[in-house]
């Protein structure tokens, strides 16, 4: 095949658990999932998760706090990641009624669960004071919905409340969650003096963005609300602090940066296009000047998981003249996260076979793969990572290297599973597989959809050298 192209594509190379390094060389076991369940499949290992777990653990020991850590299973559907959070001592953060539903069938106790979902109808509800799952409450309607609830069932239930409108900088932070700082104090002294079957434990917020300031900002509102509600006799027990925990992703600051320059130049026509089309990937352009970054996420980071936690938490407190945790272990505070890709670094890859190679019109080489968009998606406008070929065993004679676009199977033009232009070592060919890293936070699940009937990819997990079915939760 003719492959004088310019092999130009900019490296992004990822980090990857020895469990992954181990499956990639063991990987007729990928090859053979892929023969028994269809293309693609997702992987995934719970022993990264279980090391994720007792880092942040760690944090919570070392600076002497009590502490919850909520799984936030949105990110990932397997039921085995709750279970394992669980086993841990730990639990998880539910977001919908099958969310619920399923941990409780999986035998996990209310104490380790907890209900976010941002819209709770009244069967959500219900489910949660059965089984006397703490309630996070968001609003005032959900309030009332509860309160009938809870007068029908003659039950009583414990209910974290949710807040927004935080101020930094003199400006709030704009959300759609939440009850401003001083609504939840009004609300909470109300429901304490006049509703004797709702039990008022703990605050609750989760900020987008992954500025520490912010967090920090957040928990010393919270600690003065605390203190506000404490003056009324009121004990708040638990400060959840929600999600969004950095993680990093690829090996080398140095490729991130480069990418990042050299994406700016291809755009602006000052080199050779390394995205399809020369794709923004978010980036505005308008006559010939750039506006904005790209909407993608931060891959490489230096503060993130653990260091991310530390940060927040060892942050000093202007209005307090003391650091945020000396504060909260003062006052006896447990405190609660949720977090929910950072649990889930390095525990999945997502594997696919190569079904076709192919030019476009602009002579681009395309290697199709037997999977959609859809499988490998969240919100970032691309999935940063280079991509590992696995080549599979032939007598042919070497092969050529290639760049080239990943597409999918959804008939659509801008079905491209990565907009990134990709280098291969070797010439890709049909049969080949080719394996994403670390996609089992939101990559591989969150947005993905049966356009055209195609099925949904099945989930496996790598334990003790075997891959087993993790799908009870979808057949
Ligand atoms: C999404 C979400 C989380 C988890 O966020 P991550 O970025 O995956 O850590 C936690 N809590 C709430 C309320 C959420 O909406």
């Amino acid at each position: 095949m003719n492959t004088n192209q310019n092999l130009e594509s900019i490296p992004l190379t990822p980090l990857l658990h020895t469990w992954v390094e181990d499956i990639l060389v063991n990987n007729q076991l990928i090859h053979a999932a892929i023969e028994e369940y269809g293309s693609p499949i997702n992987i995934h290992s719970l022993r990264p998760f279980e090391e994720n777990i007792k880092a942040y653990k760690d944090v919570f020991l070392e600076m002497g706090l009590k502490h919850k850590i909520y799984f936030a299973r949105k990110a990932n559907k397997c039921i085995a990641f709750p279970i394992a959070a669980t086993e841990c001592g730990e639990g998880a953060d539910t977001a919908s009624y099958r969310e619920l539903k399923e941990c409780i069938d999986a035998g996990i106790n209310a104490e380790h669960l907890i209900l976010t979902a941002a819209v709770k109808n009244k069967r959500l509800i219900e489910l949660a004071v059965e089984q006397n799952v703490t309630v996070v409450l968001d609003n005032l309607d959900e309030w009332d919905l509860l309160k009938e609830v809870v007068s029908q069932k003659n039950k009583c239930v414990r209910i974290n409340v949710r807040l927004g409108g935080f101020y930094f900088d003199d400006k709030i932070l704009p959300t759609r969650f939440g009850f401003s700082l001083e609504d939840a104090f009004q609300f909470i002294k109300e429901l304490h003096n006049n509703e004797p079957l709702i039990n008022f434990t703990g605050l609750h917020f989760h900020l987008n963005g992954y500025s520490v300031e912010h967090r920090a900002a957040a928990v010393e509102q919270s600690l003065q609300l605390i203190d506000r509600l404490s003056l009324e006799q009121i004990k708040t027990e638990s400060l959840d602090i929600g999600g969004g925990y950095l993680m990093n992703y690829l090996s080398e600051k140095s490729q991130w940066e480069y990418f990042n320059k050299e994406l700016k130049r291809a755009v602006l026509g000052e080199r050779e296009p390394i995205t399809y089309q020369n794709d923004t990937l978010g980036m505005i352009k308008v006559n010939n000047k750039l506006y904005g970054e790209p909407t993608v996420y931060p891959y490489y980071n230096e503060l993130y998981k653990s260091i991310f936690l530390k940060a927040i938490l060892s942050s000093y407190s202007a209005k307090y003249n003391q650091l945020l945790f000396k504060l909260i272990e003062e006052r006896n505070i447990e405190v609660r996260m949720e977090p929910g890709r950072s649990l889930l670094d390095q525990c999945g890859i997502t594997a696919a076979k190569v079904a076709f190679r192919k030019k476009d019109t602009d002579g681009n080489w395309l290697f199709g793969l037997e999977m959609n968009r859809t499988q490998l998606r969240s919100s970032s406008a691309d999935f940063l990572l280079d991509p590992i070929h696995i080549p599979k065993a032939t007598e042919k004679d070497s092969r050529e290297a290639v760049s080239g676009f990943l597409v999918g199977a959804y008939c659509l033009e801008q079905e491209l599973i990565l907009r990134r232009k990709i280098t291969f070592l070797e010439f890709p060919e049909v049969g080949d597989l080719v394996v994403f890293p670390n996609t089992a936070g939101y990559m591989m699940h969150f947005f993905e959809s049966e356009a055209h009937l195609f099925e949904l990819a099945k989930n496996l997990i790598f334990k003790d050298q075997i891959l087993h079915c993790c799908d009870d939760l979808k057949d």
